[in-house]
């Protein structure tokens, strides 16, 4: 996996205020907006076909725009059926396939549900599965990062605890860090310079500095309840203090990219840019 220079951020999908919405137009918008990473939404399924991933390679290189990739929603590594965990094995290869032809760097996923089964169980069976995808995309020779989500509610499974010790285990996998999901899914929680700072320490000790320097952030307000995520919602009409967080991680040093996923993608991604950058290093 290459190196990532600096902390991008870039958008969820196409930008909205893209003329034409087509990918190599939105990477396009993307620079011109003053954004340096964008995020293929692959989130009903891979429908970019390999010669378009040219293309866009071409032009996200050519543009200095870091591409990431959202594989299919509907995927469960701890499905009841074979079928179906495999199958959703096969939406996160061809994701990863795709992404790396189109010269992108880190492909993230939701790994699944508990289905009320012991999570320790759950973790085996999803550990198994990721360890067949990364060994599949090994013998492929695809190089990205494998990325389970920190997910936004507690009936997903995904919190930073399982997502770190699958990265521990695995080489082509580290977690993608969802910090509204992670407010959602802790009931409120996960909103301070304190706790952020204790994930980000608990990542560096458990991963190392790599970790750090290799992050997928996702960010939006949130709006949520008891069972935790209910809606995206634009950062200044949340409760999220998004500017604190960009402070721990200028602090910690963290590169890599942030994807902004409120409803007004390119609008947060710029808010969040703008104030990172007048942040004092
Ligand atoms: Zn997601």
């Amino acid at each position: 996996m290459f190196k990532v220079d600096r902390l991008r951020f870039g958008t969820a999908g196409i930008p909205l205020s893209t003329e034409k919405r087509s990918t190599v137009d939105g990477i396009k918008r993307v620079r011109e907006l003053g954004l340096d990473a964008m995020e293929l939404e692959f989130v009903r399924g891979v429908n970019m076909k390999p010669e378009l991933a040219k293309k866009v390679r071409y032009v996200a290189k050519k543009h200095d725009v870091l591409l990431t990739a959202h594989a299919p929603y509907y995927i469960n590594l701890n499905a009841a059926e074979k079928a179906k965990v495999e199958a959703s094995k096969n939406r996160i290869i061809q994701s990863a396939e795709r992404l790396y032809q189109a010269g992108g760097w880190s492909v993230v996923f939701h790994a699944g549900y508990y289905l009320k089964q012991p999570p320790e169980s759950v973790y085996q069976r999803i550990l198994e599965a990721l360890r067949d995808i990364e060994k599949r995309l090994m013998d492929k020779g695809i190089k990205v990062w494998i990325r389970p989500e920190l997910t936004g509610k507690p009936t997903q499974f995904g919190d930073l605890k399982e997502i770190v010790k699958l990265s521990e285990e695995l080489e082509m996998v580290l977690p993608t860090i969802d910090f509204a999901h992670a407010h959602a899914r802790n009931k409120g929680k996960c909103n301070s310079v304190e706790e952020w700072r204790e994930m980000l320490a608990f990542m560096e000790d458990r991963l190392g500095r790599e970790a750090l320097d290799n992050m997928h952030i996702h960010m939006s307000g949130i709006d949520y309840t008891d069972k935790g995520e209910k809606r995206h919602l634009p950062l200044q009409e949340s409760d999220m203090k998004w500017e604190d967080l960009l402070r721990v991680l200028k602090e910690f040093r963290v590169k890599g990219v942030v994807i902004s996923e409120s409803p007004n993608i390119e609008d947060d991604a710029l808010l969040m840019k703008k104030k990172y950058e007048e942040i004092g290093a």
